[in-house]
């Protein structure tokens, strides 16, 4: 399918399964080159990266553990970074090497909003890993070690990302038409 509908707009397929797995591929080995013998923590932030958390672990060769936190926002919220609670986290993540699992990040504030939430329970060191990054909106000073692609600045759903709440389940990614 190349292009597909969602409620009231319509997306256009623009990276393909495939040629993210490679990226997945290559942001994995970087991981279990550099974290070689820290037995990392991946805390996966639901629900956008369920799809690559699911293939970035399948290809990590170290030995490592991986929950899942969730972050709710306030209603209507989904760019602001606004965050009321972190969920789900009952790892005790002191002393610990920690790589954040994320989807996208946009602005970076959700982002620099966990890092500190995660920063107060005393982890020692932490790392991210994001399928996506929009380097044209980053708003905040942000290490972001592992990146698989960066995008320009166009909203896009599939691969675990919404418009809406649907469009989760599609393999490739696909970019709003406008
Ligand atoms: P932030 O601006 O705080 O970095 O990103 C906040 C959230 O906005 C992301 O976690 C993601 O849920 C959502 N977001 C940002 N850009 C996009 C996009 O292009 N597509 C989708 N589906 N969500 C996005
Ligand atoms: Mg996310
Ligand atoms: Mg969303």
């Amino acid at each position: 399918m190349d292009t597909i509908q969602i409620k009231d707009k319509m997306f256009t397929v623009s990276i393909k399964e495939q040629d993210i797995l490679k990226e997945v591929s290559r942001v994995a080995n970087e991981i279990n080159r550099d974290l070689a013998g820290k037995n990392p923590l991946f805390l996966s932030v639901l629900n956008g990266s369920f799809m690559f958390t699911a293939d970035l672990m399948k290809r990590i060769t170290i030995p490592c553990e991986i929950s899942f936190v969730k972050l709710a926002s306030y209603q209507g919220v989904s760019s602001t970074g606004v965050i009321k609670e972190v969920i789900g986290i009952n790892e005790d993540i002191s002393d610990r090497t920690i790589v954040i699992v994320e989807d996208i990040v946009d602005t970076g504030l959700t982002m620099q909003r966990l890092l500190e939430t995660l920063g107060t329970r005393g982890p020692k060191d932490i790392h991210i890993a994001s399928l996506l990054v929009k380097p044209e909106k980053l708003k905040v000073d942000l290490n972001i070690e592992y990146v698989a692609m960066n995008i320009p600045n166009d909203f896009i759903v599939g691969y675990g990302l919404d418009y809406d709440g649907f469009g989760r389940n599609y393999p490739d990614i696909y970019t709003v038409v406008d």
